[in-house]
């Protein structure tokens, strides 16, 4: 069995995707093929050669991408739509637990924040009952918001803290005392822009990372994937998880992601 194959067929998780950047290009054309047929477009004329070039793009393409992303996702019927789509891809590339994170978007007179985060959730419980797998939603933060945005999302996350199915298993986790992760870590090892303080509590608490490298290495915070600081973690023994960060943006999946660290031979 070839490693790639081998990489697909083990079951895996996923701590750090974003929803939107986790999009499939076919989601992305399927939406900008719907959007194209109305009326009101303001799109750039490449944005379809944009999506089209999949791991060929550049770290500017990249960027559009998001840009149109934005712009398409905007009503509740896409959030269905491409929340189920996501939660299917990764069902099929063998993750058996998906943590997806997401910043509740408003739209005004389409959606509030509030229909958002319900509409997403809605369709994560509907995918859980069809497919082998387990979903959990994490509200993010995007901090070119500001702080009224923040701490309203913060308030929405509070209100739905209390719809988690299973406190048992809430109170079990937190019991582990890994309440918290770091998402990346580039920046924690003193070589890497980081402090000895940090990299010192870092490892003291055993605080376990989302690395992404195929992310990092493609919007410049890695040189190369020989440099990632995968291998300082690797050599202490430090707990990491392998993510995907932005799936579909970055054209990588999962098991590709396991598929690459162990090439490198990490
Ligand atoms: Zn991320």
């Amino acid at each position: 069995m070839d490693l790639l194959t081998y990489c697909k067929r083990l079951p895996k998780i996923e701590l750090h995707a974003h929803l939107t950047g986790s999009l499939s290009d076919e989601t992305v054309l399927k939406l900008l093929n719907s959007k194209l047929k109305c009326v009101h477009v303001n799109l750039p004329k490449s944005a379809e050669v944009t999506i089209r070039r999949g791991h060929r793009r550049t770290l500017e393409e990249c960027f559009q991408i998001f840009g149109i992303l934005h712009y398409l996702i905007d009503n509740l019927e896409t959030v269905k739509n491409i929340t189920r789509d996501v939660i299917q891809e990764f069902a099929s590339d063998n993750v058996k637990y998906l943590e997806l994170r997401t910043t509740p978007k408003s739209v005004p007179n389409k959606m509030t924040k509030k229909d958002y985060i319900e509409t997403v959730l809605e369709a994560i419980l509907q995918e859980m009952k069809t497919n082998c797998i387990t979903v959990r939603l994490l509200l993010s933060i995007d901090r070119s918001r500001g702080i009224d945005d923040a701490w309203n999302t913060l308030q929405l996350a509070k209100e739905y803290k209390t719809h988690i199915p299973n406190e048992a298993e809430t109170l079990a986790v937190l019991r582990t005392g890994l309440v918290d992760r770091i998402g990346h870590g580039t920046f924690i090892h003193p070589s890497s822009g980081g402090s000895q303080e940090l990299l010192y509590y870092v490892q003291h608490y055993h605080l376990p990372l989302e690395l992404c490298l195929s992310s990092n290495v493609k919007c410049g915070t890695v040189k190369n994937i020989e440099d990632h600081h995968l291998a300082h973690w690797r050599k202490e023994n430090h707990p990491v998880i392998i993510c995907t960060d932005d799936k579909g943006v970055f054209s990588t999946s999962l098991s590709e992601e396991f598929h690459l660290c162990a090439e490198v031979g990490q």
